[in-house]
């Protein structure tokens, strides 16, 4: 590791450190490859309106397909690809792919559904990135409505300032807007009103102790404001039929996870899309 260091200017030593700067170097070295390689797929988890649970939409999810190491989760490169910025070139890959599986689906007469892609605050550091995916939906030829951005809303309120104008930009031009992970933040009740956003996600961690009665007034509360905000609120990590039940009764309109919907290949994905023709 020391040997790994050399060069660098110096640098005092902390346990741990070297293993990690050094670690560090080395993913950043094979994200670029990866990326310049367009090594990263996504899956498509699906989404379901609660109480009929008709297919209402897909969560596109990235997976690293490593050469030699099989697919790699989000969980252990988005943050480091976060950390070196590259996350604003791999967001580019996402974005061009997820909607461009949404045009290929269209163009076989698919009825296609809403595709939420998540993003990272960095992607909104250059202030034209909500002018760009505007530009890049419509070069595409696909109705607004069909792409919806995530963001957690622990990355959206600290970075305010930059993210805002552009979820409402977003929002402008027809485009859904997610807070992801809702629940873990710290939004108050009064910004949640004024905020460009389409739907919460409520984290997996308050639906996961259902159907526990406290967990049950949490998230009925939620349910509650999203309603009187005209938001939709999706369910994330349904995982038993209980939950599920508990869920709808609460008054989530959408659920989403394992019960009802692994992440799947974008070609599982498409064979739940009905021709359009067929649709009754
Ligand atoms: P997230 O956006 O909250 O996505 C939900 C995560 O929960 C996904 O993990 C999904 O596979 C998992 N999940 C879904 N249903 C269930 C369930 O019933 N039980 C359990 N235990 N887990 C469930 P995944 O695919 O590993 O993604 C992890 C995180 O990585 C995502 O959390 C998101 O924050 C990030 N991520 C994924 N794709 C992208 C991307 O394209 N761009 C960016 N910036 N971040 C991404
Ligand atoms: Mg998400
Ligand atoms: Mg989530
Ligand atoms: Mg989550």
């Amino acid at each position: 590791q020391a040997k790994q260091q050399a060069g660098a200017a110096a640098v005092t030593f902390q346990p741990g450190m070297s293993a990690g700067a050094s670690g560090l170097l080395e993913i950043e070295q094979a994200l670029a490859a990866a990326i310049e390689n367009e090594e990263f797929q996504l899956d498509y988890q699906p989404k379901f309106a609660a109480g009929t649970r008709h297919l209402a939409g897909f969560e596109a999810l990235v997976r690293w397909q490593r050469p030699g190491q099989g697919r790699v989760s989000p969980a252990d490169f988005i943050p480091a690809a976060e950390r070196t910025g590259q996350i604003v070139a791999l967001g580019v890959l996402i974005l061009r792919q997820a909607i461009g599986h949404l045009r290929a689906w269209q163009q076989q007469g698919l009825a296609v559904r809403p595709v939420a892609v998540n993003v990272s605050p960095l992607q909104f550091e250059d202030l034209g990135f909500a002018d760009w995916l505007v530009a890049l939906v419509h070069a595409h030829g696909l109705a607004p409505e069909l792409v919806e951005v995530e963001i957690t809303e622990t990355a959206a309120m600290t970075h305010m300032e930059r993210v805002l104008p552009q979820l409402a930009r977003l929002r402008e031009a027809g485009m859904g807007v997610a807070f992801d992970d809702f629940g873990t933040g710290q939004s108050s009740l009064t910004l949640l009103r004024r905020l460009p956003i389409t739907t919460l996600k409520l984290d997996r961690s308050m639906v996961d102790p259902l159907p526990e009665p406290s967990a049950g007034a949490v998230v009925r509360a939620a349910c509650v404001v999203a309603e009187a905000l005209g938001l939709t609120i999706v369910a994330e990590g349904v995982e038993t039929e209980e939950q599920a039940a508990e869920v709808e009764r609460l008054g989530c309109t959408h659920l989403q996870g394992w019960l009802l919907g692994r992440p799947l290949r974008v070609e599982a994905a498409e064979a739940l899309l009905t021709p359009a023709s067929l649709k009754v």
